[in-house]
């Protein structure tokens, strides 16, 4: 408690502001649920809960995602909170938004098996022994089972490589992009079944070879239409081996065949997401969401991340039954979804409380033994489009966590675990949260990398008890803390706020001003860059402004009009504004005195250069969103005429190099009145990057899908 009241004196005093003590539990209450959690939450107890929930093969719509969710709800219902399954139509027809749901799918049996050349017939591979020898949603073989040639591809990925090749009737062995490979080999060519056996590299975290034995995990995505196909996955090794027999038969102008049996079918059933509460007494929420959903027995994406959430919600349950803390103010969901659709799902049928939702936490991949997988915990922060209290809050609670070890003289703890704060960078749930146009701002923890992602080795044994503690600890004090917030706890939050967002802008200036003076040494006019950086300080320092005032301005959903609140927070964001104008005037001393030390000065001045072609087209692009919530594409390519699904690939192909992220950070700032050449501008003081040429392609295909317009 003191150390807190400390805290808060000085960042206040600093700012000329005159605080009252603030009494009573308030000021203390992190720390103080923060130490209560830490007694009941066990590692043990949600590594019980990942054990069961990586027993079920939990692809989305399926009978074993179900009974994921099922188990979940029965045994968050044990523990006394309310628990539901919340269903919706897994029929590949209903969206939500612009996402499509999928048809249900359930697998009884599978099998592949090498039955020419004689002598080295054998299984290939088997569903009983692992549900990921499968492709995901793989159609029944035709007749029942079928035999079938072998023709090995190259990649598959392009016109050229099936030269020379029937593949008609037959199975193609590829490791290149599958829906590309679907596209060309089954769609156009009428190949019948895919094997596919491609892996990855992601030095330094997984290196050449080293999940030679591993099965990836891989999946067919239908949206309708297709034509339908199976498909097996084979370890690298054993891909390499049926390769090197099938050019050895070429060779003799002999086939390879195999006999396949898939026992599956596609059908109307339904998708579920496990949603448990502890009802506060508002109608406000925060929420923790998790997917449960991913194959057989993908321990820690995500049964790690469900297992947590169970856990914070076990012991924030216990805790409030037993009077150690009070029933918090505003209500705490957890949901555990099959990944995305899920969201869109509940969002979307919740529309009407979306503006309660105060705000979000996703947890995906949280349990790795990071000695083993190779990874860091990271807290990745909400997209900068929505500037939000929550980053600071949740780094704050992680800084907790890290005080584990101390040194010789006692005089610092710290962290024995590796760690990072980073910034967004989406393909989870809380991408569909923190879009601005739902803005409900979710920041997430994960574990990366991981060297075992998405592949058979992915068990139990790769699951870490005390990371799982740890995290679930962060997560209840996270969930706890906002959801019983009143202005006294909003007050800390927004000095707490107020200092972290101003580390960032000190650090942000600071690198700009390095990577300026860096960058006049090389240029061939070195006054003119000079110059330049002088005229976009300005723009920098605003911006960086811009998103701490708004985080701190955030704190208000907590802090209401209670002016004991509001005079704080005024106070902290005029102090923001004075603290980013010297930092702008101490920039600009220092650009000029490194220009007048070089013997630059005086700098040329700055022209205003002429709008590039490409340039005056941006600017003339109002992109306006024509779904609520991020864009899920893949239904919406579909829909494209096969001309325009070939353009898109080749501007995938030729754009190979751009970090995706920024198409999802301009999607964040398209805001129906930005010009595009203003989002892009957003997307690179955000990011440090952007690429005006590749988000001009990228929006075009968004048009041209029906996702946006141009107004
Ligand atoms: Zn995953």
């Amino acid at each position: 408690m003191k150390e807190n009241r400390r805290i808060l004196r000085v960042t206040i005093a600093s700012m000329g502001i005159t605080i009252y003590p603030v009494e009573g539990k308030s000021i203390s209450m992190f720390k103080r649920v923060f130490r209560e959690l830490e007694k009941e939450i066990s590692g043990n107890i949600a590594l019980n809960f990942v054990s069961e929930i990586s027993r079920h093969h939990r692809i989305q719509a399926s009978p074993g995602m179900r009974a994921a969710v099922c188990y979940a709800v029965e045994t968050l219902k044990g523990f006394g909170l309310d628990a539901r399954v919340h269903e919706y139509p897994a029929d590949g027809e209903t969206y939500y938004w612009s996402s499509l749901q999928f048809r249900e799918w359930a697998c009884r049996d599978a099998e592949l098996k090498l039955i020419e050349p004689e002598k080295e017939a054998r299984i290939l591979a088997r569903w009983s022994e692992s549900k990921l020898s499968l492709i995901q949603r793989s159609h029944p073989t035709p007749g029942g089972c079928c035999e079938a040639e072998v023709v090995v591809l190259e990649k598959g990925e392009e016109e050229k490589d099936y030269r020379g090749l029937d593949v008609e009737g037959r199975v193609v062995l590829t490791n290149g992009d599958l829906d590309r490979v679907r596209e060309l080999a089954v769609e156009r060519r009428r190949a019948i079944g895919i094997i596919y056996d491609g892996t990855w590299v992601r030095p330094p975290a997984l290196k050449e070879g080293e999940l030679d034995d591993a099965l990836k995990y891989t999946s067919f995505w239908w949206e309708g239409g297709e034509r339908p196909c199976f498909g097996f996955v084979l370890t690298p090794r054993t891909g390499r081996w049926l390769r090197e027999l099938v050019e050895k038969q070429e060779k003799t102008k002999k086939p390879v065949k195999v006999w396949a049996k898939v026992d599956s079918s596609l059908y109307e059933g339904s998708i579920e997401n496990a949603v448990a509460t502890i009802p506060g007494e508002t109608d406000e929420e925060v929420v923790i969401v998790a997917h449960i959903c991913h194959p057989q027995p993908s321990a820690n994406d995500n049964a790690s991340g469900s297992g947590v959430a169970m856990e914070a919600a076990r012991s924030l349950q216990r805790l409030i039954a037993t009077g150690v803390l009070s029933r918090p103010r505003r209500t705490i969901r957890f949901t555990l979804v099959p990944e995305m659709t899920g969201s869109y799902a509940f969002l979307a049928e919740n529309e009407d409380g979306i503006p309660g939702m105060l705000a979000a936490l996703n947890l995906d991949m949280v349990g790795e033994r990071q000695d083993v997988c190779g990874g860091t915990l990271i807290v990745e922060r909400t997209p900068e489009a929505t500037p939000s209290f929550v980053n600071s809050l949740l780094e704050a609670v992680c800084d907790e966590v890290k005080v584990e070890a101390g040194n010789l003289g006692g005089s610092a703890r710290y962290a024995l675990f590796r760690h990072a704060v980073t910034p967004f960078s989406g393909g989870s749930d809380h991408y569909v949260y923190s879009d601005p146009t739902v803005g409900v701002p979710s920041p997430m923890i994960i574990q990366w990398p991981d060297k075992f992602w998405h592949t058979s080795f992915d068990t139990l044994d790769k699951v870490d008890p005390e990371m799982l503690r740890k995290v679930a600890l962060m997560t209840a004090t996270y969930a706890y803390f906002i959801a019983d917030a009143g202005p006294e706890e909003a007050i800390w939050l927004a000095c707490e706020v107020a200092a972290r967002e101003k580390r960032r802008l000190f650090e942000g200036i600071q690198a700009y001003v390095t990577g300026v003076l860096n960058e006049a040494e090389r240029d061939g006019e070195p006054g003119k860059g000079l110059a330049k950086a002088l005229s976009e300080l300005k723009e920098k320092a605003s911006y960086r402004l811009g998103r701490c005032i708004g985080a701190v301005r955030s704190v208000r959903r907590l802090g209401g009009e209670d002016p004991r609140y509001t005079a704080v927070e005024e106070g902290l964001v005029s102090g923001l504004e004075s603290v980013a104008r010297d930092e702008q005037k101490m920039a600009r001393a220092a650009i000029l005195g490194y220009a007048e030390a070089k013997g630059l000065t005086p700098l040329p001045p700055v022209r205003r250069e002429r709008m590039k072609k490409l340039e005056r087209e941006a600017s003339g692009m109002v992109p306006r969103r024509l779904f609520r919530g991020p864009f899920s594409t893949r239904p919406w390519i579909r829909k494209l005429s096969p001309e325009d699904r070939e353009g898109l690939w080749r501007f995938g192909q030729e754009h190979e190099e751009v970090n995706r992220t920024i198409s999802t950070l301009a999607m964040y700032w398209a805001d129906g009145e930005r010009s595009l050449l203003e989002v892009s501008r957003l997307v690179e003081l955000e990011s440090g990057g952007t690429d005006l040429e590749y988000l001009v392609g990228h929006f075009r295909f968004l048009e041209k899908m029906g996702l946006v317009e141009f107004v």
